[in-house]
Order: structure tokens, then C-alpha cells, then sequence
């Protein structure tokens, strides 16, 4: 028995793997509501009402998008165009406008952290850079964002992910210690860690490819995140294959099914 316990310690001290594995199971599997938790009544995506739905919950995380505009304000928001205004094309002036399904005006990202900052709730912001028609502008959109969250004093409370690389490396730049995943799919966890990146957050069909990039990346020290995973039977399975967080659209089932 003493040796049994002797050589478990030994292939948990000195296997990346298997410490990656423990690390997520010790940690376990947490939400992250998709554009907030935007589905109840009164509520819309991409909202005030959404992220403040997203804290009361408690979780571990709320996600918003975000686009930088003509004149420099960061407007958050998921479309490119979003009835037929194009944030990046236009002025703040423009996008301030637009209501959404729930009678609010379109926040920026400013907007969002003032609700951040006064909250005492443990969930995060997951800030989005969006993929802008130009690299140099989704890297503006990113430098800008690094710039108000600082701002704030919110650097601890906040996660980065894209779907630009060029996003993702200005951040990591401008903010060396700052949690930035990768959305694309295409890189495998080495490729991103040699750059400095902290996570992978793939669509669950990637996952479903490469099951074993969730144990790569444990090993390099990388979190894990799975986007959109709504259906129960998904939410279950994710967790079982180990992710550190399930971004749905379904917060409250999410947490019910994995937190029970
Ligand atoms: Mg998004």
C-alpha cells in the first residue's frame, strides 16, 4: 500500500499531464455566460442588464464584444453591423443611438466596467476584441480596451480572448501578465504558449477533433475554455473531458449540471 502511495505521488510530482489533469479536477469545470446572461426577460445580449444578471449569478465569468469606432470609443456589441450601423466604420456619436431588444443604448466597454468596479461579485469580465476589417485595427481595438482596464484598476478581473491573432499578441504585449486566449481553432496550445498566450478557448467541435490539446494544454500550464455549449449532454461531456470553463448561453443550466 506505501508503495502504491509512494509511486502515485512520484507520477503526479513528475508527470506535466497528469499535474494538469489534477489542476482541473481540483479546480473543476466553471461557467462563463455568453454575451452575458442575456436570455431571461428584460435582459439582452452584449448588455448592462446582462452583465449585471452575469454577476448576481455569481459565476465565474461574463463575456462581452467589443469594437473600436472611427473616433476611438470602444462600443460593445456582437454584430458588425448591427441595424445598419457598422461601429468600426462610424462614430460613437452614431452607435450611441442604437437600442437594444431591451430598451438600453448601446454600452461601451467603459459603461460595463463601472458596473464591474462597483460589484463585489467574484465573476470576470471575458473582453472580446473582435476581428476588425483591418489587423491594425483589431490591434488599436485591443491596445484601447488594455488602456481603459487599467484605467479602472480591473486588471485582475478581467480575461481577453480573440479570433485575431494580432489581438491577441498586442495584448499580451501591452499587458504581459493579463489571462488572452486564442477562438480560431487552428493553433495548437504549444503555438500559442511559445507566444505567450495563457489559453485556448475553441469551438467544442475542436475539441471534439483534439480531445488530447485539453491535457497539452494543462501541461504548459494553459486554461481551457469551450464556446457555445448550451445542451445539456455537451455541458456534461465537456466537463468530463476536463475544460477549466463552459462559455453558454445557459448560465443558470450550466452551473445546475456541473455544479449540482
Ligand atoms: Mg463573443
Amino acid at each position: 500500500m506505501k508503495h502504491l502511495h509512494l509511486l502515485l505521488l512520484f507520477f503526479l510530482s513528475y508527470s506535466p499531464s497528469a499535474v494538469g489533469c489534477m489542476y482541473a479536477q481540483a479546480v473543476g469545470t466553471q461557467t462563463i455566460a455568453h454575451r452575458g446572461d442575456w436570455m431571461p426577460e428584460g435582459s439582452a445580449q452584449n448588455s448592462r442588464a446582462s452583465l449585471q444578471r452575469a454577476l448576481d449569478l455569481g459565476i465565474f465569468g461574463s463575456e462581452i464584444d467589443i469594437w473600436l469606432t472611427r473616433d476611438g470609443h470602444i462600443m460593445v456589441n456582437h454584430d458588425r453591423t448591427f441595424q445598419g450601423i457598422t461601429p468600426e466604420d462610424t462614430t460613437f456619436a452614431a452607435c450611441k443611438k442604437i437600442r437594444l431588444k431591451n430598451g438600453e443604448r448601446m454600452p461601451q466597454l467603459k459603461d460595463l466596467l463601472k458596473i464591474l468596479k462597483k460589484s463585489k461579485s467574484p465573476t470576470r469580465l471575458v473582453v472580446e476584441v473582435k476581428s476588425h476589417s483591418l489587423p491594425q485595427r483589431s490591434r488599436d481595438c485591443a491596445a484601447a480596451a488594455v488602456a481603459v482596464i487599467r484605467k479602472y484598476g480591473l486588471e485582475d478581473r478581467v480575461l481577453y480572448i480573440s479570433f485575431s491573432i494580432e489581438a491577441c499578441e498586442t495584448i499580451h504585449q501591452l499587458a504581459p501578465k493579463a489571462d488572452v486566449a486564442y477562438l480560431s481553432g487552428n493553433r495548437t496550445p504549444k503555438e500559442l504558449h511559445d507566444m505567450g498566450l495563457t489559453g485556448i478557448d475553441y469551438h467544442i467541435n475542436v475539441f471534439r477533433q483534439h480531445p488530447e490539446w485539453v491535457a497539452e494544454a494543462h501541461a504548459l500550464g494553459m486554461n481551457v475554455n469551450v464556446w457555445t455549449v448550451d445542451e445539456a449532454e455537451d455541458i456534461q461531456a465537456m466537463q468530463q473531458l476536463g475544460v477549466d470553463y463552459i462559455t453558454t448561453n445557459k448560465p443558470k443550466l450550466c452551473e445546475e449540471l456541473i455544479n449540482p
